[in-house]
């Protein structure tokens, strides 16, 4: 056991020559690579547990240092801290009409597999259908509508799906499409 007097004086030591340390190393480093590599393999592994746990703290310090910085500097610039919360809130706002964008581009997909009925309809082929209503040519609100309604066992196929507006999809019910057309004139 070194005695605590004695390891202060070799810190000291080490701390006086600490440039011509370096230097001697760097030295021998490049005159017995093989050596150096050697040694510093055998040192790293003899202290593999201590440098891991070293570099954990420092890391954990180091994450805790940067994150108070920031703190420290948005407090001293409000003016950019309101931007950054801003920012903060679009981009929450941006993903949550993201995720809704998908869930009503899917919900189709869903409902049918719910239905037990078969889909393969695309989004881009769902899109490519809604061009007008089928029934009044409106071209607002259009929405897919079932030749023969999912509720008696129709697929959502390219063939058996066309565009109408919401009005006329929900007068249409669950009626097929020609039940409709034997409406004559159509009661829309
Ligand atoms: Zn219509």
């Amino acid at each position: 056991m070194i005695s605590e007097s004695r390891k202060l004086e070799k810190q000291a030591y080490y701390e006086k020559n600490r440039d011509k340390r370096i230097a001697y190393a760097k030295k021998y480093q490049k005159e017995h690579p093989k050596k150096a590599r050697k040694y510093s393999r055998e040192f790293y592994q003899r202290n593999k547990k201590v440098w891991g746990q070293y570099s954990k703290t420092r890391q954990r310090r180091l994450r805790a240092e940067k994150k108070q910085f920031i703190a420290d500097w948005f407090l001293a610039h409000p003016y950019e801290y309101q931007i950054h919360r801003l920012e903060q809130v679009l981009k929450k706002v941006l993903l949550k009409r993201k995720r809704q964008a998908y869930w009503r581009k899917n919900t189709r997909i869903y409902r049918a597999r719910r239905k037990d009925t078969f889909c393969n309809l695309s989004a881009n082929q769902a899109l490519e259908l809604l061009t007008g209503c089928f029934f009044c040519g409106s071209k607002e609100d259009l929405a897919l509508a079932h030749d023969i309604p999912v509720s008696k066992g129709g697929d959502t196929t390219k063939g058996n799906c066309f565009c109408l507006c919401r009005k006329c999809n929900s007068h249409m019910g669950d009626k097929d499409l020609s039940e409709m057309l034997a409406q004559v004139p159509l009661e829309i």
